[in-house]
């Protein structure tokens, strides 16, 4: 049961398909592990359909209604089929992933750390990774030049006095400077989107460069 939501806002951005597609994908991902969104999701939903049922006398005239009559009528397309869901990637990410996780193509940073960045293009500024952290490891001193969004995928980490586990979701500002600290109790997968650049400035800031942007 995740104890770390992301805020209803953004489920209602998601909901209304407003959210950037990283940030879709960590809102999804975190639906697929949290029965107590999904239901939030459900009240949102159904809050949409009111509203369009309010709206559709005014808004379909005549043809278009024929239009939308002849479109119910041409064959469904065929669904792609449901990507596999393994331990660590649920499906809705693990479609973007494209393997499973035992098949990531890890890249080394160096400290116990290392990522796997998403083949979603970097066209808003956002950067979208898979990290694993060693346990007992943490991620160095950082701060942002944008807002961070983490969602844990395996393990836990303790950032701020809160632990986060499967199925978290923590979000962090630019006025955030934070030394995220894996769980001992064995490593830590997360998704994380990034706004612009991390900006390291412990004494490993230097090591973790190529974390940036
Ligand atoms: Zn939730």
């Amino acid at each position: 049961m995740s104890r770390h939501h992301p805020p209803e806002d953004v489920l209602m951005a998601y909901a209304a398909g407003s959210l950037p597609e990283p940030h879709s994908l960590v809102v999804a991902t975190h639906l697929s592990l949290c029965p107590a969104c999904r239901q939030t999701m459900t009240g949102l939903d159904a809050l949409g359909g009111a509203m369009l049922d309010d709206l559709s006398p005014t808004l379909m005239e005549a043809d278009s209604l024929d239009r939308l009559m002849a479109r119910l009528e041409e064959p469904a397309p065929p669904k792609a089929p449901p990507a596999p869901t393994d331990s660590v990637l649920p499906s809705p990410l693990r479609a973007y992933v494209g393997r499973g996780i035992e098949n990531v193509a890890w890249k080394k940073l160096g400290r116990g750390i290392e990522e796997f960045r998403l083949p979603i293009p970097n066209t808003d500024g956002y950067t979208t990774r898979l990290v694993r952290v060693a346990a007992g490891r943490d991620i160095p001193s950082h701060s942002h030049d944008g807002d961070e969004l983490t969602l844990v995928l395996a393990g836990g980490f303790t950032d701020g006095g809160e632990n986060y586990r499967r199925g978290d979701v923590a979000g962090a500002d630019p006025t955030v400077h934070h030394t995220p600290v894996a769980d001992a109790d064995g490593v830590c997968i997360c998704l994380i989107v990034t706004e612009g650049k991390l900006r390291f400035s412990g004494p490993f800031g230097p090591l973790l460069s190529y974390f940036r942007g």
